[in-house]
């Protein structure tokens, strides 16, 4: 505005300087006598340019508000929307480009109403994705990070912006990626982070290239793949178990096969042991197919909880006599402590009764000759507790948290010649929890066990 009226003052000053010279000259050619009353001539003379000089000042000066009035007008139009309408200007000539001013005013106002629409779109968008999203400028300087971003990296927006990669996070990997993007290669790469936490991350990093070809900055996309390769890992680690499980008894059945065939069939002793080897074999890959097909359903969810009302004693009743026999073989005495108890519960009863039946099954066969089993089932707090204690071998301190794990075994000799699969545990738990219930255990060593079914009764 200074350099404005400097503008403005230096044109006057001129146009006034032009304008004496030729009112003088003008003067002078109409009446030549004039100079010889020259005092009166410069004195009118000193009158006009005073009073050019006044009006030009006072033009200037409305000018100048015109314009900052204008200026003030526009910045409020445009910015902080509290004008509707450029004000009119003092100075009648300055209306048309007032008006044009306030047209563009209101074009820009528009768009950069459209601009902030636009990135207030773009911000719920970023946030909404679960993928870490970084854009960093040409000098690799994070200028733009999403909640997930800043989630996966373990830094807050404001650390971040403006720092290099370097900077925010160590891992060399992801900055290295950046660095090939900045050059113009596409990087995607599969690391693990340490920071905050360890995390399995898939990492692409790409250049933004202009029209022209010049790379203004990368787009870095961070995704957490640790859940996806922790399930590859289990379901490589459950394929390699059940190969294992099922290659012994295979091998146990061809051995007794081949052993049959190259003769022992003609010894009428060896080949009836033999024969009863193989039925035990048999069974056991029996007994692994069938707890693999259960797990399966349980886990595919084809098994929908039908919302049946159970009687908890009716089916611990029936699966305690089911187990009769067993008990006896193993010299184990059974007991159900309140077969009377009237509770009741809403589920899958088949389901429920082969995890009680399961149970049972280990506490039996995991107990000693002579030894007891008591099953007790009580309501507590809206819960209903299904115990079932033993004064079996007991399971030591450090297995106690493995044994729901698919195919972990305390005592695997035991375990193979009781029949057992390992399996048994794993589906006590999925059908338990299936029902929204908790599956706990107490033991000690030598001394014996206790598994409590926890599950919610009807309020
Ligand atoms: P398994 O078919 O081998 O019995 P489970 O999944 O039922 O498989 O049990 C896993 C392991 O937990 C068993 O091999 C056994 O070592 C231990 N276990 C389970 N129940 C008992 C129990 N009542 N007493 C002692 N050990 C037990």
């Amino acid at each position: 505005m200074k350099t404005l009226k400097k503008l403005l003052l230096y044109r006057y000053g001129i146009t006034v300087a032009i304008l004496l010279i030729i009112t003088t000259l003008i003067l002078y050619m109409f009446t030549p006598s004039i100079l010889k009353d020259w005092p009166i001539l410069m004195g009118s003379l000193v009158f006009i340019l005073a009073a050019i000089l006044i009006v030009s000042l006072r033009i200037q000066r409305v000018i100048s508000s015109d314009l900052e009035e204008m200026g003030n007008a526009l910045e409020s139009l445009v910015l902080k929307k509290k004008l509707e309408a450029m004000p009119l200007p003092q100075l009648g000539e300055l209306f048309d480009f007032a008006q044009n001013l306030e047209t563009i005013a209101i074009r820009i106002r528009e768009n950069y109403h459209m601009l902030e629409m636009e990135k207030e779109r773009l911000e719920t968008i970023l946030a909404s994705i679960e993928t870490g999203i970084l854009a960093l400028d040409s000098d690799g300087k994070v200028n733009l990070i999403n909640p997930a971003g800043e989630r996966v990296l373990g830094v807050t927006r404001d650390y971040a912006l403006g720092k290099t990669l370097t900077e925010i996070h160590p891992a060399t990997a992801i900055d290295q990626a950046v660095e090939e993007a900045r050059e113009g290669k596409g990087v995607s790469l599969e690391i693990d982070i340490f920071t905050p936490r360890k995390r399995t991350l898939s990492v692409r990093a790409n250049p933004i290239i202009m029209e022209d070809g010049n790379i203004i900055g990368v787009i870095c996309v961070l995704d957490d793949i640790t859940p996806t390769r922790r399930l590859e890992r289990i379901r490589r680690d459950f394929i390699v178990n059940v190969s294992h499980e099922l290659r012994t008894p295979v091998s146990n059945i061809r051995a007794l096969t081949e052993a049959l065939q190259s003769g022992a069939i003609e010894e009428k002793e060896r080949a009836q042991r033999f024969i009863a080897d193989l039925d035990k074999e048999s069974q056991r890959l029996a007994n692994i197919i069938d707890d693999l097909l259960t797990l399966s359903r349980l886990e595919s969810e084809e098994i929908t909880l039908e919302e049946e009302l159970v009687s908890a004693s009716e089916i611990v009743s029936e699966a305690v006599v089911e187990k009769a026999a067993l008990a006896e073989k193993y010299g184990v005495k059974l007991f159900l402590r309140n077969p009377e108890a009237d509770i009741t519960f809403y589920g899958n009863a088949s389901m429920v009764k082969t995890a009680i039946s399961n149970l049972l099954d280990n506490a039996i066969k995991y107990n000693r000759e002579g030894g007891k089993v008591e099953v007790n089932i009580e309501e507590l707090g809206g819960e209903l507790l299904i115990n079932i204690s033993d004064t079996g071998t007991g399971i030591p301190k450090k297995d106690l948290n493995r044994i729901f794990e698919r195919f972990y075994r305390v005592d695997k000799a035991r375990s193979r010649d009781t029949g057992g699969t390992g399996l048994g545990l794993s589906i006590v738990k999925h059908v338990v929890e299936f029902h929204g219930g908790q599956i706990s255990v107490k033991s000690r060593e030598g001394e014996g066990s206790t598994f409590t079914i926890s599950l919610p009764t009807p309020t």
